[in-house]
């Protein structure tokens, strides 16, 4: 079923970066969100934001936090270079929202990049300008104190990423979408954002969220303010629209942005029960846990977080919203929001920060916060491929960790295959273990794809065609469905009254499988009926999902180290390793440094 490869490469840096641009960066509005996040963590007051065509052609953040000297922008660049933490037992109470230094290079590596940057305008900034991950150069330049991220051309060098984004203003939503959970959990910090000469948002300097809501919601008359309490805060805000469309809903977990299916589902469940006219509202909902509840160490991007009692958050949720429904019935005005106290606190930047961190290292004359050997003396102007070898060496006699063997897969060493359902691998960060069956969905799921956009399907003929009762409702739908199913290789026809005829099948597919994906596209096409050019899409999305999800390995499902090493190198060259088309992940990582901390050794 896996194709065997016969021979195994280490990958080169350049494509490494990439890959792990996979986990941060998915579109314009993840590079907004990482770069917007480095300049609260530098302290900023004011952050601009200019996109154009949506963030495809240019993206650029500017601030006025604690700027980099000429070493650390260069250092910043690294992969795994940050200033954030230094030791593990600090991933127990990170009060910055970046701590894997891995945006940047990420970033860097699937663009046309420029830092410019200055720590201290009297000692001069430097401009460093990067291209698909390749350093072009870095040049002396005068700068005010702060930074400003030029990232242009977002994927160019890689083509199947760049083709997955979408028309330019759902990707500006999105951007815009992501600055609005971050202005509301810093009103403390000026925010601009405009796409070419458009001021999409102007938010002052505010005293608390829901005069911010106010600032970026211009047009929104009524806002209602709910609480709950009990294992943790919750403060909301709720903003009634026009009756019509999805609410929107923006999530802060102890001040940051979080999606969460946990928490969109217990809040829809209560806008459900409460029936219609919820419809385009905006509900902004800032939850305060005890910071040992939360872990906030598990996705990549950081919008994911982790609840130690997902049980009792899900019912502190359920009850702040029903709190805020039961008040829209008696509809308050936003006037009188704004006698009310500040927001719960949601205001105060977090102490210990990055920008902390440097004031204290200023005013203490101090070491700089990141040593680093390859920059004891003076300062590089040109950077050149022949000296990168260099940094790298240096930053990796830094790492004190353990180092791991050579690598025989794209994501590490393979260790094997745990309860015949994980691979396990270990990288020079610590322990990667990945599904084996969702990795093996991934790789069918963009071969089926492909197949619709019409590469050649294999088909295998079936000895005896194989009868399938669906019943009449679903045999009428087949018709719709029959050329779709022929395409991803499943040749069928009517067979009398609710029966269906099976004649070919794809090769992947057990026989006994494809009796539940036909009957799941029927379903579907049944459903989807008289929304014809938008159910056209949906169904091949849909047709790939079941024949990929029907058609993986299993988990319990023994495999060779050859057909491991295969899997993996199939995934890696998927549109996306990291996540499934459904959003779930493939990847999980435990670090070195996780791994000590929790044993204690740190
Ligand atoms: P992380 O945020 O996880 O540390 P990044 O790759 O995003 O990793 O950034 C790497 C480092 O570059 C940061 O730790 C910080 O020292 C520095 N840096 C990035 N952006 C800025 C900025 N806007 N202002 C000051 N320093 C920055
Ligand atoms: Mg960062």
């Amino acid at each position: 079923m896996i194709s065997l490869v016969p021979c195994i490469q280490v990958l080169p840096d350049e494509l490494v970066n990439r890959i792990a641009a996979g986990e941060v960066v998915e579109r314009p509005a993840s590079v907004v969100k990482e770069l917007v996040e480095n300049s609260l963590d530098a302290g900023a007051t004011r952050i601009e934001v200019d996109l154009k065509n949506g963030g495809r052609s240019l993206i650029r953040v500017t601030d006025d936090g604690c700027g980099m000297d000429p070493d650390d922008a260069l250092l910043a660049l690294e992969r795994h270079a940050t200033s954030k933490i230094r030791s593990a037992d600090q991933l127990d109470h990170i009060a910055t929202l970046g701590f894997r230094g891995e945006a940047l290079p990420s970033i860097a590596a699937v663009s046309r990049f420029e830092l410019l940057t200055s720590a201290d305008p009297e000692v001069g900034g430097v401009r460093v300008t990067v291209d698909g991950g390749r350093i072009l150069g870095a040049d002396a330049a005068a700068r005010a104190r702060g930074t400003t991220v030029e990232v242009r051309d977002l994927f160019f060098n890689v083509p199947a990423r760049r083709k997955f984004l979408r028309a330019p203003e759902t990707e500006l939503r999105h951007a815009q979408e992501g600055l609005w959970g971050a202005a509301l959990a810093r009103p403390d910090v000026a925010f601009t954002l405009r796409h070419g000469t458009r001021v999409l948002i102007d938010a002052p300097l505010a005293s608390d969220p829901s005069r911010r809501l106010t600032d970026l919601w211009r047009n929104t008359d009524q806002v209602i303010r709910f609480h709950a309490g009990g294992g943790g805060e919750v403060e909301g805000l709720l903003a009634l629209g026009s009756g019509r469309g999805r609410p929107m809903l923006i999530f802060l977990v102890n001040g940051r942005v979080v999606r969460d299916r946990l928490l969109v589902g217990a809040v829809m469940r209560v806008l459900r029960a409460a029936g219609s006219g919820f419809g385009g509202s905006r509900i902004v909902l800032d939850l305060r846990l005890p910071p040992d509840e939360v872990d906030v160490n598990v996705h990549p991007a950081k919008a994911e977080v982790r609840f130690a009692r997902s049980g009792s958050v899900f019912a502190l949720v359920e009850r702040a919203v029903r709190e805020g429904v039961a008040a829209s019935q008696g509809r308050v005005a936003v006037g009188k929001l704004e006698d009310g106290d500040a927001w719960g606190g949601v205001a105060a930047p977090q102490a210990g920060g990055y920008g902390e961190l440097i004031r204290q290292r200023h005013e203490a004359g101090g070491p700089p916060l990141f040593e680093h050997p390859a920059y004891g003396g003076g300062f590089e102007t040109v950077v050149d491929d022949a000296s990168r070898p260099t940094i790298s060496a240096a930053r990796d006699a830094l790492r004190s960790g353990a180092k791991s063997g050579p690598a025989d897969t794209p994501f590490g060493r393979l260790i094997g295959q745990y309860r015949d359902s994980f691979l396990l691998l270990e990288d020079d960060h610590g322990l990667v273990i990945v599904d084996q069956h969702v990795a093996h969905e991934r790789v069918l799921y963009d071969r089926i794809l492909r197949r619709l956009a019409g590469e050649e399907t294999p088909s295998q003929g079936l000895l005896t065609p194989r009868l399938i009762e669906v019943g009449e409702a679903r045999a009428a739908a087949f018709e719709s469905v029959a050329e779709l199913l022929r395409r991803v290789g499943i040749e069928a026809e009517i067979f009398g009254h609710g029966t269906i005829r099976l004649s070919s099948v794809p090769p992947e597919l057990e026989e006994e499988e494809v009796d539940r994906v036909v009957e799941e596209i029927l379903d579907r096409a049944t459903a989807l009926d008289g929304v014809p050019k938008r159910a056209a899409d949906e169904l091949e999305e849909e047709v790939a999902a079941s024949l990929s999800c029907r058609a993986a390995i299993k988990i319990n499902h023994s495999l060779s180290g050859d057909e491991q090493r295969a899997l993996l190198s199939d995934l890696v060259a998927t549109d996306n390793p990291y996540r499934c088309p459904h959003g779930r992940p493939i990847i999980l990582r435990l670090s070195q440094e996780e791994m000590e901390r929790r044993l204690g050794r740190r």
